[in-house]
């Protein structure tokens, strides 16, 4: 970056009022790392004859190799529009699904995005997941639609058609909006061709329109597709200097996209729950920089030599090189070793980083993706909640024996580096969980343990994580403490339909429930909570709730957090095969606590919640719930038998069945324990033509027949026994 740059950076870093914080997603394969590069170059980051071929945000090895991008970096670039700076930060994102979880977190850090869209392909299943990740976190979209040129060379679209095209895909795009946008975004987010918020053209031409700049510059669609039908080959390239790709688009972000001053007016509200009237709520809702720091990591990137680097949202406040924070999380104090901003995997130093930017921060002992860091402790930023699931598991293990405390090491930091991966190291039986979104997504990390991090380790073929469930109301259930001194009367009953789906939606966020919380309250009382009872609910874990329906215990309050921590040991492993449950609600109807509080500590309260909640459970008729998957299939026409066949030999129910034009496109739900190497055999049975895509995920009842199989196939997979059900003191 030229030093002129870097000092444009710093002074537009303080200036709000012209910085956006934007994202680009995708459906995989429309484009985005072309047009990412495309804006990097145009911000004269990259040579413009290289854009496209350079790939600037794909750093990791296996990303270029496989040609597809897999961590989100950042990158920040100054853009000029009616002579103005503007510095722009922008997260690029991964494409493919396996890897969405990194889209999500990216979308805390940003106020809007450039939703990208293959004009030939229209909307896909992860245009609407990556547009629900987006509203979800309040952040603003405006529309690209990509490859036209393929619409003039390939399709051969007049201009009348090449216009009807692009008016459908902004009707769907609007459509599907406005099913999921929040009620205060209602109307006015929608994307349309006349304000300039939909702008169309080809990354890989590097040219991009928009009707404001087509009117401004007096072109027409004729024109356009008159470049590409002349005699000389390559007049198209004309475009992209009459129309250079990063002018129109990024004047079309500064346009339509907030700034953060004014977008945090109405994000934050929604995403931290605090006080807005106390002295950080009042910064952080106002971006102030002078007032508390208040940052959230959204990315952990391991450098060789800073090590870890948290990447995150500033926003609030000041933090400088050498400064002591508070990550609020973790509970500790730690001292920031540099601060930076982003150039794709490269980062600039700076002395210090301010309110309203995407930011680099290292030295930070102990982060993880979703912290809070502030100066002092602060209410932390409601937990980032993802659409999809890790379902599909391997088990892995070191080849060596003396490599297993470095396979240890390697699997934390992979966890860092990529929270949608989820590891559970079991010092008991030695065996080692790797979850991951997919096949790929766990082929990808195996592959960087063994060649980034240079461990040699096998994995076992996919497992299946089950939830174990009810279907009736238990009777009150007693749990004795191994002094039987304590005891908990408990009810397990199944949980409300729509609480489940708002849990599992993200609308109602996990995790123990602080102190009135009025926010959670609300959002409680719209999913038909009355606030009387939402304020008695302690603890939301796996889609399961905990209430307090005692009345006048004295020392409950000091008990709490064990019967929370007891209710949550059990919802993460069941009575059935110590899988984790689902849709259950757990209410503690009373208890006898011991007088003295040293025989009613962790040793006596834990095993008597456990013992109470499974003995619920086991008397609510206890059922296993099976992981499903909701896709799209995209084949040949003359491959709807093979298609349907396949479906029903999978114990899937095709919900769908549609043509267009050649295509046949199949809505089907399958379950995840049949679908391990379903790309490849589409792939087969359609010469390569097939492919399928995730839609949504859900859990169903497993099939009464197969229910007593597969509880007997996990426990000896995990070489249980019957003793290793009981609690310590539990009778017979
Ligand atoms: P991503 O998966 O969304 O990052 O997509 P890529 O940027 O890797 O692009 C996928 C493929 O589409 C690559 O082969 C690109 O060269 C091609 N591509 C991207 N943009 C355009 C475009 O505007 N026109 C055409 N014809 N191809 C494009």
């Amino acid at each position: 970056m030229a030093k002129d740059m870097v000092e444009s950076v710093k002074d537009l870093m303080r200036k709000p009022e012209q910085i956006r914080n934007i994202a680009i997603c995708a459906h995989i394969d429309h484009g985005k790392t072309t047009f990412s590069d495309n804006l990097l170059a145009g911000a004269g980051m990259l040579s413009e004859e290289h854009a496209g071929k350079q790939l600037a945000l794909d750093f990791h090895d296996d990303e270029q190799a496989r040609g597809i991008t897999i961590d989100s970096s950042s990158v920040s670039m100054v853009h000029t529009v009616d002579d103005k700076e503007h510095l722009i930060n922008l997260i690029d994102t991964p494409g493919h699904v396996d890897f969405g979880g990194d889209v999500t977190r990216a979308m805390r850090a940003v106020d809007g995005c450039i939703v990208l869209c293959d004009a030939v392909e229209g909307i896909m299943p992860q245009t609407e997941t990556v547009l629900r990740q987006a509203l979800r976190e309040h952040v603003k979209p405006i529309l690209f639609i990509n490859k036209v040129d393929r619409l003039i060379r390939e399709v051969k679209l007049t201009p009348e058609a090449m216009q009807e095209r692009f008016l459908k895909i902004i009707g769907s795009v609007n459509e599907f909006m406005d099913k999921i946008v929040p009620p205060e975004h209602k109307g006015k987010w929608k994307v349309a061709v006349q304000d300039g918020s939909v702008c169309f053209g080809s990354a890989f031409h590097n040219w991009a329109m928009s009707v404001d700049y087509m009117q401004k510059k007096k072109i027409s669609f004729k024109d356009i597709i008159d470049h590409y039908q002349d005699e000389d080959d390559n007049k198209y390239k004309e475009l992209a200097k009459l129309a250079p790709l990063h002018e129109v688009v990024l004047g079309s972000v500064i346009k339509h996209l907030p700034n953060p001053v004014t977008a945090q007016k109405y994000r934050i509200p929604n995403i931290w729950h605090g006080d807005g009237d106390s002295p950080e709520g009042k910064a952080i809702t106002n971006c102030d920089p002078n007032g508390e720091p208040a940052f959230v990591c959204v990315k952990i990137v391991i450098d060789p030599h800073m090590g870890e680097v948290a990447a995150g949202r500033m926003f609030s406040g000041t933090i400088k090189q050498g400064q002591e924070v508070y990550l609020n999380g973790a509970k500790k104090s730690v001292r920031v070793q540099q601060v930076s901003i982003y150039k794709g995997a490269q980062r600039m130093q700076m002395d210090e980083v301010v309110a309203g930017n995407i930011v680099g921060i290292s030295g930070l002992k102990g982060i993880f993706s979703g912290e809070t860091v502030s100066s002092k402790p602060i209410e932390p930023f409601e937990a980032i909640s993802h659409i999809f699931e890790p379902v599909v598991t391997k088990s892995i293990e070191a080849m060596k024996s003396a490599d297993l405390p470095k396979l240890i090491e390697v699997l934390r930091k992979v966890t860092k580096e990529d929270p949608s991966i989820k590891i559970e190291i079991d010092e008991k039986t030695g065996e080692n969980l790797m979850h991951g979104m997919g096949e790929l997504h766990l082929e990808v990390i195996e592959n960087r343990i063994k060649s980034e991090k240079g461990v040699e380790v096998k994995t076992s073929p996919p497992i299946v994580i089950y939830r174990e469930s009810i279907t009736k109301v238990s009777p009150e259930t007693e749990g004795k403490s191994p002094n039987k001194h304590n005891k908990f009367y408990i009810i397990a009953e199944p949980l409300n339909e729509k609480i489940v789906e708002a849990i599992k939606d993200g609308i109602i966020p996990e995790g123990r429930v602080k102190k009135n919380d009025k926010v959670l309250y609300e959002k409680l009382d719209k999913v038909g909570v009355p606030v009387k009872e939402g304020k008695k609910i302690r603890d939301i874990c796996n889609g399961n709730i905990l209430v307090d329906g005692t009345r006048g215990i004295v020392h409950i309050g000091e008990v709490q957090e064990l019967i929370n921590e007891g209710f949550e040991q059990v919802m993460k492993q069941g009575p059935l095969a110590k899988e984790p449950g689902i849709s259950m609600k757990v209410t503690v109807m009373d208890t006898k606590l011991h007088e003295d509080a040293i025989h009613r500590g962790p040793a006596q309260v834990l095993p008597a919640v456990r013992a109470a909640v499974k003995g619920a459970m086991t008397q609510a008729t206890p059922v296993m719930f099976e992981p499903m998957q909701i896709i799209q299939i995209d084949a040949p026409h003359e491959n709807m038998g093979d298609m349907s066949g396949l479906i029903s030999n999978k114990r899937g129910q095709l919900l769908e069945m549609n043509q267009e034009g050649d295509q046949i496109v199949l809505k089907a739900k399958l379950p995840v324990a049949e679908m391990f190497g379903l790309s490849n055999e589409i792939r087969s049975m359609t010469s390569g033509r097939g492919n399928f895509f995730l839609i949504d995920q859900d859990y169903e009842r497993l099939p009464r027949e197969l229910q007593q199989k597969i509880i007997t196939s996990i426990r000896s997979r995990k070489g249980l026994k019957d003793e290793d059900f009981k609690e310590e003191g539990e009778e017979e």
